[in-house]
């Protein structure tokens, strides 16, 4: 039986552990302190570092967790990790033998030139490219670049379940009705995760089909997203990268 745990670290980053009750995978690990802390607690050995992208918030706990133990470091082929033992591109596999469980490795840029993410299993490690009801930003790559990574998981089957590398639910939430004040769907999630959030309860995972229905960010050929993004601009939009373009620097406003 796999379990699949985030432990906090920062303000709101979730660091992903897959374990067994033995073995564990840790995801994006930005802290070592509160990973080892878990693995201690848990009474588990780490076999594997899967980053998904080279930001300090998710790979700063490299080096202290490889002085405890000397595990393969995935990460992205085309960023500059320095613990990467293992290059990953799109079309790679990773095996973890000791779940069992492996990996598809997507190509994911935009928020970074190289992101990755790692789907198998009915899991998805998207890191910072979708968050619940928000996606990131656009540090190092072009809207229609985001674009088709967003679509590219998007066309992951609906059952897929999504870790994202933070809670920015509810925050999310708020931009996303201000886009889309019409969907419903938007105000179910929102009571939900209010409650989730007032106990401190994690609003992760999501799933492909919660996504579908609520993301602003996947939704860039709804009639109303269309129409809000570009009274946003004040010009007449009708292509959807065109429609994401506006909505993302829209929320980098918000
Ligand atoms: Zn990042
Ligand atoms: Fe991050």
């Amino acid at each position: 039986m796999l379990h699949i745990v985030p432990v906090r670290a920062f303000t709101d980053n979730y660091i992903w552990v897959i374990h067994n009750h033995c073995h564990a995978a840790v995801v994006d690990p930005g802290d070592a302190a509160p990973v080892l802390d878990f693995l201690r607690r848990e009474n588990l050995q780490l076999v594997a570092i899967l980053n998904t992208h080279h930001h300090n918030d998710h790979v700063g706990g490299n080096a202290r967790l490889l002085q405890e133990f000397p595990v393969p470091v995935y990460g992205p082929a085309h960023e500059s990790i320095p613990t990467l033992t293992h290059r990953l591109k799109e079309g790679d596999h990773v095996q973890l033998t000791e779940f069992p469980l492996s990996f598809d490795i997507l190509d994911i840029p935009g928020h970074t030139a190289g992101h990755i993410a790692y789907y198998g299993a009915n899991l998805l490690f998207c890191g910072d490219t979708l968050f619940a009801c928000g996606c990131g930003r656009l540090f190092e790559g072009t809207p229609q670049q985001m674009y088709a990574s967003l679509q590219k998981l998007a066309a992951l089957p609906n059952e897929t379940q999504v870790y994202c590398g933070h809670e920015y639910t509810l925050a999310n939430i708020h931009f996303a009705k201000a886009v889309e004040p019409g969907n419903s769907a938007l105000l179910e999630l929102e009571v939900v995760t209010r409650e989730l959030r007032e106990q401190d309860i994690p609003t992760l995972p999501s799933t492909m089909m919660r996504e579908k229905a609520t993301n602003p960010f996947l939704r860039c050929k709804q009639l109303e997203v269309i129409q809000s993004a570009s009274d946003y601009l004040g010009e007449s939009l009708s292509d959807p990268v065109s429609v994401f373009a506006a909505i993302r620097s829209w929320k980098n406003n918000f």
